[in-house]
Formats: structure tokens, sequence, C-alpha cells
């Protein structure tokens, strides 16, 4: 189906085309129609769906027939114009940059002028006071900033008050962060008459409630992988010991020579001496956390999309929402915490129906985790062992039950013992697949 058959104004093919997209994603195909019918709508869309242009692409014809004024508009009518009229709540600054400009680019060659503004935390408020002055049509915007500028009375004569149709972007991932509060407070500033688009990756309770509070009737949409939406991502499970991941990383890495690499760490910290290790064994890596400046954090994903940086070391910071084209690979140096950030991190390649492969290092005193998170996503990896990395830490911890020369009680460590046969299974199989 192309685009042309949704209903889209010729402006909007255009931007679309413009941008290289030959036909909609099937999250884009459902949604679009029932948006520019008026209609709310509840979709589950993990990124790399295509979610963002599902939603951008009719707010933005929306707008042009709501923007087109009489010849000589009166003094209100000029400043209702002026008024928000869209919102755009997302969870992260980095995603409401990219929000931002996938608008800014749809938006570019229409025939009435659409003005988006994006505020978020993290920097300083003044600018985006300044931003937000002269009006703005759309605001992306993440809750606490929002507020922010509202008690600022930034947001014009209007505030809220025109807003149409309201957006929660990964709805999931602002619960996740603790947003509610701030969500309730911005709600009760939106007309009850809106029409309320709700996308998340996943529907815990939480969501779900927040869903049937916010959502008239919606229309529901719930894409079953397709070949087409459902990249191909490779994961991979290796077992080896937590000290030696560093090395096992830069073996990899230059083994294999990837081009680009996210690899996942557990805290700030860890991001920062991994990075720094890295660096001093030449592989060119950087670190990516919440303690980095706005503008540190924009230049270092600046230069690991034009390829200056190689490796870009971070927390879950960058497992929502950071759409980096061609990623193909990342590592779960540290396990995520749970199976939902799992699919989260790993969705970071894979974009736009490309191959990626994903890596999870598992360690002795990971594994059980791994093997929980890997249930909970109906998965069973085989476990790969790279020659030269081999742990000598035992993982199963039904042997440390058995073992008398335990190391680390409760961890299920045992150091040093004889190789077991499923030890030798294991060393034989990396000799056959020394690179797997
Ligand atoms: P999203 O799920 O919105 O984060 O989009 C994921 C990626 O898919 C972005 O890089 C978009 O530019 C790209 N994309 C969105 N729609 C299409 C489409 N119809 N065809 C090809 N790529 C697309």
């Amino acid at each position: 189906m192309p685009f042309s058959s949704l209903g889209l104004d010729d402006a909007l093919v255009r931007a679309v085309s413009i941008l290289g997209y030959v036909a909609p994603t099937p999250v884009q195909t459902a949604a679009i129609g029932a948006i520019l019918k008026g209609a709310d709508v509840l979709a589950l869309a993990q990124t790399g769906s295509g979610k963002t242009a599902a939603f951008c692409l009719p707010l933005l014809q929306g707008l042009q027939s709501l923007k087109r004024l009489p010849s000589t508009p009166t003094g209100a009518q000029q400043d209702l114009r002026k008024s928000i009229k869209a919102l755009i709540l997302v969870p992260t600054r980095e995603l409401a940059a990219q929000v931002g400009d996938a608008m800014r680019s749809l938006a570019q060659d229409l025939p009435v002028a659409v003005k988006t503004a994006v505020v978020f935390g993290g920097v300083s408020i003044n600018p985006q006071m300044m931003g937000l002055r002269g009006g703005a049509d759309i605001l992306v915007a993440t809750p606490g900033r929002l507020l922010d500028l509202i008690d600022h009375n930034a947001l014009g004569a209007h505030g809220l008050s025109q807003v149409n149709t309201l957006v929660l972007d990964e709805a999931d991932r602002l619960l996740d962060l603790g947003f509610a509060d701030e969500l309730a407070r911005i709600l009760a500033l939106l007309p009850a008459k809106r029409q309320s688009l709700f996308f998340s990756a996943t529907f815990p309770q939480a969501v779900q409630a927040l869903a049937d509070a916010l959502l008239r009737q919606p229309v529901r949409i719930e894409i079953a992988a397709t070949p087409a939406t459902q990249p191909v991502i490779l994961q991979r499970a290796i077992e080896v010991d937590a000290p030696k991941r560093t090395q096992l990383l830069r073996h990899l890495v230059q083994h294999n020579e990837w081009t680009r690499v996210l690899v996942f760490v557990a805290t700030k910290h860890a991001a920062e001496i991994i990075a720094d290790k890295l660096r001093k064994a030449g592989v060119d890596a950087e670190p990516f956390h919440g303690l980095l400046s706005q503008g540190k954090r924009s230049q270092v994903l600046a230069d690991f999309k034009a390829s200056r940086v190689r490796l870009v070391v971070a927390t879950d910071l960058a497992a929502r929402g950071i759409d980096i084209a061609e990623l193909p690979v990342v590592v779960n140096y540290d396990l995520p915490r749970s199976s939902v950030d799992y699919i989260h991190r790993i969705g970071r390649t894979g974009r736009a129906g490309q191959s990626g492969i994903a890596i999870s290092f598992v360690t002795a005193e990971s594994d059980a985790h791994f093997r929980l998170i890997e249930k909970r996503q109906a998965l069973d990896l085989q476990r790969e062992i790279i020659a030269g990395f081999e742990p000598v830490k035992a993982i199963m911890p039904a042997f440390a039950a058995d073992a008398t020369d335990a190391t680390a009680p409760g961890t299920g460590g045992i150091k040093g013992k004889r190789p077991s046969k499923k030890d030798k299974l294991r060393a034989a199989a990396a000799q056959l697949h020394p690179s797997r």
C-alpha cells in the first residue's frame, strides 16, 4: 500500500518520499487513517516500528487545515494562531530531540508553515522560554520541564487550553521514570475535548490504567511482528568471567572489525571506567550517561552517528528512543535489570528492518538473572564460549551445592576445579567455532 492511499496530502506524501520511505510500515498503515478521522489511538509499538511518523504525519495534516486563517484575521484569531495545538509528551531529552527532528523534516515543505518547539530538562530554561515567545503549533516536551515552563508562564496567553491533540510517546517509559504525578498535573490543564494518542512498547497494568483513564473508545493497534517490521536481530549469549569482559569486548570488536558498537553497562561509573580502559587499549570509545552535560551527550551521539567514535559505553539512558541508523551491534556488558529493558536495549540495533547483532555477556553471577530474562522473552539462547575467554567460574549453581571447594559461598562460583565433562564439551565447541 503506498503512502498516497492513506489520505495524506500530496505535500506530506512528497515529504516522506524525500526521506526515502517507500511504503508505510504496518503501524503507520493502521494509525494514520484512524488519526486523520479524529479517533483516539492506543498503539502497542516498539521503537523502530515507524511510530513517530505514524503520529507526526496526521498531526501535520490536521494543522494544515486548522491554521488556514481568514485573509484578514482579527487580533484574537492571530493570538489563537500562536497557541499550542498539539502536545507530545516523551520520557527523555533524547527522544524529545528526535521527535522534534522527525516532525521538522516532515514539515519542511508544507504550504502552511508549522512551528515545532522542543523542550526538555537538564539544560538552561531561558533559551526555551525565548523560543516559545512567538508561540508554537506543536510542543514536544518532557513532563518536568513542561511544568517548569508553565510555572514561568512561558506558554503564552492560552497555555495548554487550545491543545487539540495529545500524544504520549513511550508511555511505559514515562511511568517507569516516575512521571505519573507530572502527567496528572499536565492532563488537568488540557481541554477535555481533545484527541489522545497513546504509544507504548509494553502494556503492564499501570500503563493500561493510564490508557483507560485517558482514551475514549480508542482504535487499538497491535501489530503482529511481520518480517517487514520485525528487525532481524541475532541474539547471542556469551559466557565469560566478569573480570574478563573488557578484554573480550575488545577482542570481539577488533576480531569482527565492528565499526559501530553500543555497549550497555549498569552504572555511570562503569561507563566511564570501561570507556577509559578501552581507549587505553586502542579502541575509540566514549561514555554516555546522565551525569554528562546535555552538550556532551549530544556531541557523543553526533560523533557516534558520524562514525567519529567507534564504541559508546552507555547506561540505560541510551536504551530507549535513540535512533542510530545502521547500528550493527549492541552488547550487554552488564545485563539489563528487566526483560523489558532487554528488549529496548537490543532494539537499538536492527532499526528500520536492518539486521543487527545483540550480544549478552553472561557471567557466573548473572546467569540466573539472564535465564529469567530469557524465560520472560520466551528465548532459549545457546551459550557460546570464545576461545581464550573460557570462564573458569562454573555457571551452574547446582554444581556449587555439591562442591567442596566453592570459593564464594552463595554465588555458585567454583574456582580452580578440574574441568567437568561439560567444560570439556564447551572447550571443544569453542575450538570448532572460535569466533561465533
Ligand atoms: P521510529 O519507530 O519512529 O523510531 O522509527 C524508526 C526508524 O524508521 C526511523 O529512522 C525512521 O526514519 C524510519 N522510518 C519510519 N517510517 C518509515 C518508512 N515508512 N519506511 C522506512 N523507514 C521508516
